[in-house]
């Protein structure tokens, strides 16, 4: 019965269709603009070196090749950018824009950004609520299912799981300032024409709605077990 609860389709379907489409426009944004070559010829390794000079980071943050397509991430607890081989060396519009972008990131922890320093604190406690949560959840469910106990461990797990919501909430401030402070550093480089800098916006954007809709999704599982447990606790 729980598994073929419609609720949970009909809370589950929009979340999916909007993380379908997001993926969809990402890969296709990003396969179309790093076919499109950058008119300066310059490559995501050799922007990250312009740029980095130009926000005065230099020796502050580093530049490694990280396996994988679109799989480009700045990590703070190392200071390194880490570029995916497309990116690192292609001389493309998405190469040189998804750098500056990661760029922003390192901007953003030098300039110690509350959002991004808020996330990143709250990682550990998000891993343990989400590695328990579920299993917290599940117990209390078969307990109020079996009329034993309360919907208390249901509320816990909730509780527990509360923090990948957070955690994919304050993701979108983080990634859209990130991706504003790579459009203003593009703008004030000159690397980029203006047609090119529509470009960088193009994939920007298409990237930062894979957030929003990891975050729809995630806010409307959540929807969705605190539906449960309010059942169990109305029984
Ligand atoms: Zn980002």
């Amino acid at each position: 019965m729980f598994f073929f609860d419609p609720l949970y389709f009909l809370l589950a379907l929009p979340g999916l269709i909007l993380t379908i489409w997001a993926q969809w426009r990402v890969n296709s944004t990003y396969s179309k603009f790093s076919q499109v070559p950058n008119a300066r010829g310059i490559t995501g390794v050799q922007a990250a070196d312009i740029l980095i000079r130009q926000a005065g980071l230099q020796g502050r943050v580093d530049v490694q090749g990280t396996p994988g397509k679109l799989s480009d991430h700045y990590d703070p607890r190392k200071r390194t950018l880490f570029l995916s081989p497309d990116v690192a060396r292609g001389a493309s519009v998405a190469a040189v824009g998804i750098t500056a972008h990661e760029l922003g990131h390192a901007m953003q922890h030098a300039q110690n950004y509350g959002p991004l320093n808020f996330r990143m604190a709250i990682v550990p406690a998000v891993n343990i609520g989400s590695k328990l949560g579920y299993a917290v959840f599940f117990l209390g469910f078969c307990l109020a299912a079996q009329a034993q106990g309360s919907s208390v461990l249901m509320w816990l797990g909730i509780l527990l799981l509360s923090g990948t919501a957070i955690f994919s909430l304050v993701t979108l401030p983080v990634e859209f300032d990130a991706s504003n402070r790579a459009m203003k550093m593009l703008e004030q480089s000159a690397l980029f024409v203006p047609q090119e800098l529509q470009g960088a916006r193009t994939v920007l954007t298409a990237a930062a709605w894979t957030y929003v809709a990891a975050a729809a999704s995630t806010l409307l599982n959540l929807l969705y077990y605190i539906s449960l447990a309010n059942r169990a606790s109305r029984r």
